[in-house]
């Protein structure tokens, strides 16, 4: 699917809903259920790279260009426990591989140690004063600030290939400007190829979660581009084409699985693919749902990813 950071993505989801060290307040996936440090064996490595070759090799059949193998799942990537495994089997199928993480992990050496062999990593930091951190970001409760900012800095310090930061401002929590000040002094320190900027766009987990203003905004990325080569502000939703199996249910409902996607989009999505009327079972059958935020209707999964790929795929 079309990335803003990283062009067109394959993305990796290899970590069960929810798992995260974080319950951020604007996750598009809802409130953490299991907020976890620890890591896990999730699933048999040998069954993600697997589905991960089949699926480069259907792209690619396809003449689909793939950009990056991104491994963004709905929890913390380096939670799982056979990342760097998968990272480095997958360096065969001559894809670039990319992490999105939010760098809550980086004070182990392991999980730095398995980061070193992606080509890209993006790090998440929202917040380097301690209130808004936990405020916005909701962490583990064992988790001390000092603790991810410092693991933070050594992988920065480490770094050989692509490092990427992302800041999501949240209206009236982290978005006065002795923190992003804050944040931009600790951006300034990692030396990112880009420092993002970016505001909810699409169903917070907590209703009340708004972007902050225009004015605000245009200030935040004046103080971050003070310091920082590179600032780019992402404040929309995914251009360009998603791409395509042939099966325009599934196809959504794995978009779906990644992110909510604007109704109007999700239909014209299954009608392009040839299933115009797709929309209304999916929201009969209740494996798809709508949301309203900010005044426009997002579509999302109903069900747990697994249940509604594996509801599609029964005839
Ligand atoms: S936005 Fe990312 S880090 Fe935050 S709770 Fe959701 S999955 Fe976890």
């Amino acid at each position: 699917m079309p990335s803003r950071r990283l062009g067109r993505s394959l993305g990796v989801n290899h970590v069960p809903r929810k798992h995260c060290s974080y319950s951020c307040v604007y996750c598009q996936d809802g409130r953490t259920t299991t907020l976890e440090l620890e890591r896990v064996a999730f699933h048999p490595p040998e069954q993600v790279i697997e589905a991960i070759e089949r699926r480069v090799a259907a792209c690619r059949a396809r003449g689909d260009a793939i950009d990056y193998v991104t491994f963004v799942p709905d929890g913390e990537p380096t939670l799982d426990l056979h990342l760097g495994e998968m990272l480095r089997a997958i360096d065969s199928l001559g894809v670039r591989r990319a992490v999105l993480t939010n760098g809550s992990l980086l004070w182990r050496d392991d999980v730095r140690a398995e980061l070193a062999a992606a080509d890209l990593v993006s790090i998440k930091v929202d917040a380097v004063d301690e209130r808004a951190w936990r405020r916005v970001d909701r962490p583990s409760g064992v988790l001390a600030l000092e603790v991810a900012l410092d693991g933070i800095r050594r992988f920065a310090a480490e770094r050989r290939g692509s490092l990427l930061t992302e800041t999501m401002l949240v209206r009236g929590l982290n978005d006065a400007p002795a923190s992003v000040e804050g944040v931009a002094a600790f951006l300034e320190t990692l030396r990112p190829d880009v420092a993002y900027l970016a505001v909810p766009t699409r169903p917070p987990a907590e209703p009340e979660v708004d972007a902050p203003c225009e004015a605000t905004l245009v200030a935040a990325f004046e103080t971050l581009a003070a310091r920082l080569p590179r600032v780019e502000l992402l404040a929309g939703d995914e251009s360009g084409p998603f791409g395509r199996s042939g099966d325009a249910v599934t196809d959504l409902l794995a978009i779906l699985a990644v992110h909510p996607m604007q109704e109007p989009a999700a239909r014209r999505y299954l009608a392009e693919g040839g299933d115009g009327p797709g929309l209304e079972s999916l929201l009969a059958s209740g494996q798809v749902v709508r949301v309203a935020h900010r005044g426009r209707l997002f579509v999302t999964l109903g069900l747990s990813p697994v249940r509604a790929l594996a509801t599609a795929r029964t005839p």
